[in-house]
């Protein structure tokens, strides 16, 4: 074992959409900062992706095993690199609506509120826009909540095609919008990029790749965390620092914890309410595909949301969920998801190659808030990391999934010249489409039922905070990135107090 013979301010490990926004806030207070990150560092933009090699099954995901509920192995779609899984995001930006933040029935159960509403986020929201490059426009979305200023950059235009399709919803009464895209002069902005590499260059902010955080060792009371323990090729080195903060993505950050357990927290660091693990969420995800006539390019962007059933629907008093098309298909970045679509629809279609299926397709990309449940949730069988997941809240989903195949019914039947309108194919998401991961170290005020204090510090360790999107208590159906990124800009603000 090296003993680092620094000590740090701050260790930061993990540079994601938290790790790398908050570095990127905490950098000019001159504090010295120490980022571990797992991965490397590779400066490919996000928007590179542009090619058939994204359909490659796996390509970006984890290489070491997770087992699921009945214990078969899994490789969670899940990336190590600076930047994490913003390095090959759709960069969607969105922010929860109001009412996310409140109690909200669900047909699978109940939403529960979080203790720090939408005024208190709003301007880490307008924040974290300006920081990622938001590129929007505030519309006539019944769901969009109050914006204190407009986005910084205008909204990003339809493909024809897409255009067309939005005219037809318009003409229907439906209200769809330019969706929210963070993109900078290189493509979509993500956390490498806009949070940790402007600031590399600065003697306060050491930043350490391969370095994979195995452990944390707690003072003998364990009351503050005394040092990180990073493996670094095959060397264990043990790091000091003042502050400490988690930002591993939801399911590594509680398995760190949870595998770091001692004398004084038998069951893993600041985890007394036994809740570090639990409460798992990943929302419900669909894919419905849309077969054209004619050709498109394949590669343009995210750009159309549509939120109009959001909150439920004519016949349906609960929320459905929100839709967005995919992107073209050879830009979207379904990865582990995408061989099923292209297999059924080459069964469908057998005279298309690849490209062709690509190039004659709309994919649209539905999502529905799963609801938190104690059994949903990560822990260790041994040294297996286990991630129990059973789908909640599903008919909901289900619906939404049937009442859009109508709407695209009714569109077609507008376009009959443009649409092949044989089928429209559906894939839901396994258990290692992990993108949207959440909740396994909730934040709230009461210590017995959350594991994190409303400024994301644990309640029982007093130097030791959590900024990735462990600590959300609900899910929402709107994309989380934007949030955890406004939630590390608030937690940035409450360090910065506590560093003075
Ligand atoms: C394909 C895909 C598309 C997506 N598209 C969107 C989108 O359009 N809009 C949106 O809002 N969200 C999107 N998401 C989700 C979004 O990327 C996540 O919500 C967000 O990145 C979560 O941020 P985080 O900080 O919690 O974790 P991450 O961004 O995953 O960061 C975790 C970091 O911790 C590192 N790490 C993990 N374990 C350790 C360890 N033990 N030691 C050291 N380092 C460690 C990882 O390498 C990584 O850098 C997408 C995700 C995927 C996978």
């Amino acid at each position: 074992m090296i003993i680092d013979d620094q000590y740090y301010d701050v260790i930061i490990v993990g540079t994601g959409a938290g790790g790398g926004t908050l570095v990127r806030k905490l950098a000019p207070t001159g504090k010295k900062i120490l980022l571990l990150e797992r991965g490397e560092l590779i400066y490919r933009e996000s928007s590179e992706l542009i090619d058939t090699e994204v359909f490659k099954k796996e390509q970006y995901n984890a290489k070491e095993p997770w087992f699921d509920n009945t214990g078969e192995p899994f490789y969670p779609q899940t990336y190590y690199s600076v930047g994490g899984n913003t390095k090959i995001w759709s960069g969607v930006l969105q922010r929860m609506r109001e009412r996310d933040f409140e109690e909200v029935p669900h047909q699978g159960g109940l939403s529960p509120a979080w203790a720090v509403k939408y005024q208190d986020f709003e301007p880490y929201y307008t924040e974290a826009e300006k920081l990622y490059q938001v590129h929007g426009k505030v519309e006539d979305d019944p769901t969009e909540p109050p914006h204190s200023e407009t986005y910084p950059f205008s909204e990003v235009a339809h493909e024809p095609i897409v255009q067309a399709i939005s005219d037809v919803l318009s003409k229907q009464g439906l209200h769809p919008v330019h969706l929210p895209l963070g993109i900078g002069d290189r493509g979509r902005t993500d956390a490498e990029d806009t949070g940790v590499s402007p600031v590399l260059d600065r003697e306060n902010v050491t930043l350490k790749t391969s370095a994979h955080v195995v452990s944390l060792l707690t003072n003998p009371s364990g009351s503050e965390i005394k040092a990180v323990e990073a493996k670094i090729g095959e060397q264990s080195y043990l790091f000091m620092g003042d502050i400490i903060v988690l930002a591993c993505g939801a399911i590594n950050t509680a398995a760190l914890l949870l595998r770091s357990a001692n004398e004084k927290h038998p069951n893993g660091i600041a985890n007394g309410s036994g809740l570090v693990g639990r409460n798992l969420m990943k929302q419900l995800l669909s894919v419905v595909v849309q077969l054209t006539s004619s050709a498109n390019s394949g590669t343009f962007s995210r750009t159309l949301g549509l939120n109009d059933f959001y909150w439920g629907d004519q016949d349906f008093p609960y929320p459905l969920g929100h839709v967005q098309n995919s992107g073209g298909i050879f830009q979207d970045v379904i990865f582990a998801e995408a061989p099923p679509i292209f297999s059924a629809l080459s069964r469908l279609m057998p005279n298309f190659g690849l490209r062709q299926l690509a190039t004659h397709s709309i994919g649209w990309w539905l999502q529905t808030e799963d609801l938190p449940n104690l059994d949903n949730r990560v822990y260790y069988m041994g040294e297996k990391l286990r991630v129990d997941y059973t789908p909640n809240n599903v008919e909901a989903h289900d619906r939404l999934v049937y009442r859009w195949v109508d709407v695209l019914k009714d569109v077609e039947q507008v376009q009959p010249n443009v649409f092949n309108r044989t089928t429209h194919p559906r894939s839901d998401m396994p258990v290692q489409i992990v993108a949207h991961q959440c909740g396994t170290c909730r934040f709230g005020e009461d210590p017995t039922t959350s594991v994190l204090n409303l400024d994301c510090r644990t309640h029982e360790v007093h130097n030791l905070y959590v900024v990735d999107s462990s600590f959300f208590p609900s899910h929402a159906s709107v994309s989380p990135g934007l949030t955890v990124i406004a939630n590390a800009l608030r937690v940035g603000d409450r360090l910065i107090e506590r560093l003075k």
